[in-house]
Order: structure tokens, then sequence, then C-alpha cells
């Protein structure tokens, strides 16, 4: 199994090494030719509106949108989360709509509120700990979407189909929970026809 992380901008080596600690080959992505042979691509943290102009720039949209409609998976944090969802609010900004999510960027304020919690989640018994990094809230998801985690009364952890969201950061713990959790929905493709929906159905209010 080969898995990409795009790397135009952000903390993709911390997924690098979780995916090194797991003894998975991964490819940085920088070109849309770096997705040739990938099977899941992970968008790391950072700051969306960069990686948003990046992307642009090196024609990595149009290449993931591709990947997209190939039914390759898909496994964003903080930063990723907010690339992936259909909608984004607060400020708002173009994004993948990949994941039939509305996510707001500054939720809890300006470059503020970074904070560890732990949480339960249905990946596992113990809670997870997680690391929120001026963290985006998912305001609404759709009805394809399953929430794995939740966290100070929002959803912080869903799933839509092979499409993985996570709004806090589990490259930077020790716990590779989240990502053996991923690799499994790229390997054995789970939920890859069930809730690819298109951009506006199905959206429900939280
Ligand atoms: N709020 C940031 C953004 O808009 C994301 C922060 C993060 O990835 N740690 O990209």
């Amino acid at each position: 199994m080969k898995i990409g992380i795009l790397a135009v901008q952000g903390d993709f080596e911390a997924h690098a090494k979780v995916l090194a600690k797991l003894g998975v080959e991964a490819v940085l992505v920088r070109a849309p030719g770096d997705l040739d042979g990938v099977e899941g691509v992970i968008l790391p943290g950072g700051e969306s509106s960069t990686q948003l102009h990046f992307l642009k720039e090196e024609g990595l949209k149009d290449a993931l949108e591709k990947f997209a409609a190939r039914g390759g998976a898909f496994f964003g944090t903080c930063a990723g989360a907010i690339l992936l969802a259909r909608e984004v609010r607060n400020p708002a900004q173009e994004s993948l709509g990949f994941a039939d999510l509305v996510v707001a960027r500054n939720a809890y304020g300006r470059q503020l509120a970074s904070h560890v919690t732990s949480a339960p989640s249905k990946l596992r018994t113990e809670p997870l700990e997680m690391v929120f990094i001026r963290a985006p809230i998912i305001e609404q998801q759709g009805s394809g979407v399953e929430t794995l985690a939740e966290a100070e009364g929002h959803p912080v952890l869903v799933r839509q189909g092979r499409v993985l969201v996570a709004t806090f950061h589990p490259e930077l713990t020790g716990d590779t929970t989240v990502h053996e959790y991923f690799l499994r929905l790229v390997s054995n493709g789970a939920g890859q026809d069930e809730g690819r929906k298109t951009k506006d159905e199905g959206i429900k209010t939280r």
C-alpha cells in the first residue's frame, strides 16, 4: 500500500513519521505525478489558505479531484479538514468538497485556542488524546457522514465513505490509532458505495 501525503505546506513530516512507524510506504505529494500508484492521500494540518493556493498553482487541485472521482481515500487533519469540506465559513474559502461538511475556520477565535483533551471514540474503548491547534469546527454534516468522535459538544472525527476528517491532529500524539483506522479504510475499501453525496444533498444542521 502506498499513501500520499500532501506536502505543499504544513505538518506533513509528522504524518510521514507516523506512516514510517506503521511500516507503510509514503510519498510526499508536491505535483500531480506524485499521485501515481497512491491509494490514499493525507491532507495535513497547517494553513489551509496557503495550501489551497499551492494546490491550484501546482495543478494538484484538479489531480485530487480526479483521484476522488475514481474512489481514492482521503484523511484530512485540521487544515486538511477545511480543504475537504463542502463549505467553509468564517472566513469563507474555496474547498475541495469531498466531504459533506460545513466547517468554520476561525471558530475558536483568531490564532488562539490551542489545547489538548481526550474524548471517547468509536475506534477503541480507551479515549483518544486530541491536540487542537486553531482548530476548525464542524457546524453541519450530511446524513451520509458518520461521527466517530465528539469533544466539547462538536464532532471532531467523522467519516464519509472513504473520506476521514479530524479537526484535531492525531499525527502529533504518539498514538497511531486514527492512522491505522485510515489505513483499514484504504485497504478494505470500506464505504466505497455509501456516503459519497453530491454537493447539496442531505445536509443536516447540528
Ligand atoms: N485554522 C487553520 C486554517 O485555516 C488550520 C489550523 C491547523 O491546521 N492547525 O488553515
